[in-house]
């Protein structure tokens, strides 16, 4: 099978070889703590900051509930900017655990706006944190976060950035963005298998956490725990060696590659397929180079796409939130970026295409082939 779907992603033989070699005790093996604490490091590296990276056991809703969970006390009021399903999801978690949600809505088809959030923050700007998303990947747009959290750290609010499909696919600077809790995953640009988050965290960040007026409501989601081991040769339970050594290898493979550049090419090029053919991308502007989102003409399901295509080897998504049943998504990141991949994905879509009578304006497969970025 082929796996192109926005999620998990491909994890490649070698990896997950890799990741089988040597499980022993976590809590004992002190390998296993160098290796663990290299990778936390590694994370840091890989978002350009010293500040402080840990890994929680969890899939990365993990790390957006643990986020909230950490940072909120009863009745902290927290700006959910939201233009797509993730960042709209995060009032959930807020209202959970006690804080109050104050919705600013955005665009849906387009990247966030630094102009309109200026304007709300000079009327009110009372907030502990501010959650938004890096990419809405049912949507396929890629927020311009370092606009977006330096004008928010200009008003003194925190920024909590969801970094879950961008993480290893994009650029992201943490200190320059002005980031404080930046959330990452294994399953997507980083092709690990679902099983870890990944946290960095800027030091008012967890000044904050470490000296709230009320403890954390959970063992589980909580940075504390964390952060009070950090460096040391204790976890707060017991980690997954695999999925470690598969976050390490893999950290280590994109660091030393020009991956932004790579998913840029890639992303452009699968874009450019689908405009050819004559099927509407979802967003009006901000593409996303990590998941492209196409929407579907009405006599057609994502459904019935999907299934077909699982049919003939190749996994892609279908639409999430409010753009289920009407489009489909490709997931162009991390180990599913592989040029035979991305054109057996194109050649089985455009099968299906003719079978189900949708009439492309030219072959999907043929126009990603000739495209050349570089002309
Ligand atoms: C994948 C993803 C998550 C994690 O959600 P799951 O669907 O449970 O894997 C969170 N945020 C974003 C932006 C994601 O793409």
């Amino acid at each position: 099978m082929i796996v192109m779907s926005a999620g998990p992603t491909t994890v490649s033989r070698e990896k997950l070889d890799y990741m089988m070699k040597n499980s022993t005790n976590t809590d004992i093996d002190k390998n296993y703590i160098t290796i663990h604490r290299e990778t936390e490091a590694l994370i840091s590296k890989l978002v350009n900051t010293n500040a402080k990276s840990f890994v929680m056991l969890g899939e990365a809703i993990l790390g957006l509930e643990a986020a909230c969970s950490s940072l909120i006390e009863e009745g902290d009021r927290v700006l959910v900017i939201h233009n797509g399903f993730f960042g709209y999801g995060f009032k959930y978690f807020i209202e959970m655990y006690g804080g109050i949600p104050v919705m600013l809505e955005m665009d849906y088809t387009k990247g966030l706006n630094k102009d309109i959030l200026d304007e709300y923050l000079k009327k009110d700007s009372d907030f502990k944190f501010a959650t938004l998303v890096h990419c809405e990947t049912p949507s396929g747009i890629m927020n311009p976060i370092d606009e977006i959290c330096s004008l928010l750290q200009d008003y003194g609010v925190l920024s909590i950035v969801d970094a879950v499909s961008s993480i290893g696919g994009e650029f992201i600077d943490f200190d320059k963005f002005k980031i404080d809790v930046l959330i990452g995953g294994s399953q997507k640009c980083l092709s690990v298998p679902s099983g870890l988050t990944l946290i960095t965290i800027s030091e008012t960040a967890e000044s904050i956490v470490l000296n709230r007026k009320t403890p954390i409501k959970s063992y589980y989601c909580n940075f504390k725990n964390h952060l009070e081991k950090s460096g040391s040769r204790e976890f707060p339970y017991t980690m997954n060696d695999s999925l470690i050594y598969g976050l390490n290898i893999s950290l280590k493979n994109i660091l030393d590659t020009d991956y932004v550049s790579i998913h840029k090419e890639f992303g452009e090029r699968v874009r450019n397929a689908f405009i050819k053919s004559g099927l509407k991308l979802y967003p009006k502007s901000h593409f996303s180079n990590t998941v492209t989102t196409v929407l579907l003409p009405d006599n057609i399901t994502d459904v019935e796409i999907v299934d077909r295509m699982v049919q003939k080897g190749v996994f892609i998504s279908p639409g999430v939130g409010h753009l289920e049943g009407k489009t489909i998504r490709i997931g162009h990141m991390g180990d599913n970026l592989d040029e035979n991949m991305i054109i057996e994905t194109l050649k089985a879509l455009d099968e299906v295409f003719l079978e189900k009578n949708i009439v492309l304006e030219c072959s999907l497969t043929e126009s990603f082939m000739k495209y050349n970025v570089f002309f």
